[in-house]
């Protein structure tokens, strides 16, 4: 018996000036047939899962190619198809099997494929045929395509924003599709369009009771997987939105109906999902006005794991203007500062220019004077499967009483060793800014006393009515009425 895993993925934000290319892939996972390490990356879990299981039953586990680039711009033609040819050309090789499975985003959208994730699902079911098992895991933030759903046979999706989840639903996926090949179970799937988009911050309620009741009904009366895709308001294609997708064993009009049933809950409480957003002087003013810190303050609008670059300036101007000490601001996505910083040496004071290099969305440039505090060649940071994602060469600047970690990698806070490694001590600030929309939480909400979400303009912006869609179907809830 053998079973193929392989990945590929990523977030497209589809209004960012960055394009992803093959270079975005093999700057954070990518790893070749056969050789990917011991500790998970960012969609490998179901990897783990199998690597053990196989092990157990006496499978066979072929192990294809796991790509998975930082959120950014529409993937490029060539390096889609590079990646997916790689793939199929790795399961080719491993054919026959008995079951595939696979790690994927589902909010891949590349120049000429608007369902990425669907156009791989129906080329590896081309190849395997209809009795092979097909599974994929995928992140709740997917574009839920009636394609992806009918070329597989379960897809499960994380439940927990941060999602904190990666694991236990790789080995929930696992279960499932062996349970599938034993044909002890025959999983059935109904998808339900709640003609909406909405976040669900898991970290708060109402999101954590929505986690425990979706749970709820798994494992019983027939009902074996439930999962709600979130969706990605910065992906112009027509399957984005929040959907809700249950698998009942063999019985259809048990899965429709709860679908239906769940998917009707979450529009009535749709407005309690949306979240709190604050203007950028507003969240400065309370957290200034909060008893003594940290106050972590998230820069949703230029969260790099949302596709936005990560070098604007609109909140680190604004505190420079107010004049805020003891804060500190991280990540910052700018190389060239880095690298001057690097030049400069620690203890340095030089003029720098930070941010605002890519384009309108990223605010203009900031001069400011700033001495080097501390600098770490190939830093890493700790993910949320606990695995490193690196951030390059890293600088840690202090401009005016505000301390800037400069990236040379672009990715979000994930975190609070960002921070720390560098000598930054974050919880003697009372303003700690992060580049990320919710994922810096799982970290920082071990020290922030208080947490504030701020809105305003940026590639990643909370402000969906200011995008231009042409693609997305309407209407949809809260775009329209
Ligand atoms: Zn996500």
């Amino acid at each position: 018996m053998k079973v193929f895993f392989a990945a590929l993925g990523t977030e497209t934000n589809t209004f960012s000036p960055l394009p992803t290319s093959l270079a975005s892939f093999k700057d954070r996972d990518y790893y070749p047939s056969g050789t990917h390490p011991g500790k998970p990356t960012f969609l490998s879990a179901p990897l783990h899962v199998l690597r053990e299981r196989c092990a157990e039953l006496g499978w066979e586990l072929a192990e294809g190619v796991i790509a998975a680039a930082q959120p950014s711009g529409t993937t490029t033609r060539a390096a889609y198809e590079t990646l997916r040819e790689e793939l199929l050309a790795d399961l080719a090789k491993a054919m026959p099997v008995d079951m595939v499975v696979l790690g994927m985003h589902g909010a891949m959208v590349a120049d000429g494929y608007d369902d990425c994730e669907g156009d791989v699902l129906a080329r590896v079911r081309a190849m395997v045929g209809s009795t092979v098992i097909v599974g994929a895991e995928l992140d709740l933030h997917a574009h839920l395509s009636s394609q992806m759903v009918q070329e597989a046979d379960v897809l499960v999706l994380y439940k927990e924003y941060p999602h904190t989840d990666i694991m236990a639903r790789a080995k929930e996926l696992v279960d499932l599709c062996f349970a599938a090949y034993d044909k002890k179970i025959q999983p059935v799937a109904a998808l339900v369009d709640c003609n909406m988009i909405v976040p669900i911050h898991t970290t708060r309620e109402p999101g954590a009771s929505i986690v425990k009741r979706l749970q709820s009904f798994e494992g019983k009366d027939g009902i074996l997987s439930v999962s709600v895709a979130h969706g990605f308001a910065t992906g112009d294609v027509p399957e984005m939105g929040t959907k809700v997708l249950v698998y009942a064993n063999g019985d259809l009009a048990g899965a429709q109906a709860l679908a239906r049933q769940l998917a009707d809950e979450l529009i009535a409480m749709r407005d309690s999902l949306l979240v709190p957003y604050r203007s950028i002087d507003q969240a400065l003013d309370e957290a200034l006005s909060a008893a003594p810190g940290p106050v972590v303050l998230a820069d949703r609008a230029d969260n790099p794991g949302s596709g936005a670059v990560g070098d604007a300036t609109f909140m680190l101007r604004r505190m420079l203007e107010r004049k805020i000490q003891h804060a500190a601001v991280g990540p910052f996505w700018d190389p060239i500062a880095a690298r001057i910083a690097f030049d400069a040496g620690v203890g340095a004071t030089l003029r720098m220019r930070i941010g605002g290099k890519i384009g309108p969305l990223s605010g203009d440039p900031v001069d400011v004077q700033c001495s080097v505090k501390a600098l770490k060649r190939e830093m890493s940071m700790t993910s949320l499967s606990g695995g490193q994602t690196p951030l390059g060469d890293c600088a840690l600047v202090e401009a005016e009483g505000i301390e800037i970690v400069l990236t040379s990698n672009r990715n979000q806070a994930m975190n609070i060793d960002l921070f720390t490694q560098l000598g930054c001590d974050i919880t003697k600030k009372q303003i700690v800014v992060v580049k990320s929309a919710q994922h810096f939480y799982a970290s920082f909400s071990t020290i922030a006393k208080q947490v504030i979400y701020v809105g305003g303009k940026g590639v990643a912006t909370p402000d969906w009515k200011t995008l231009t869609y042409t693609k997305i179907r309407r209407p949809k809830w809260p775009l329209d009425a």
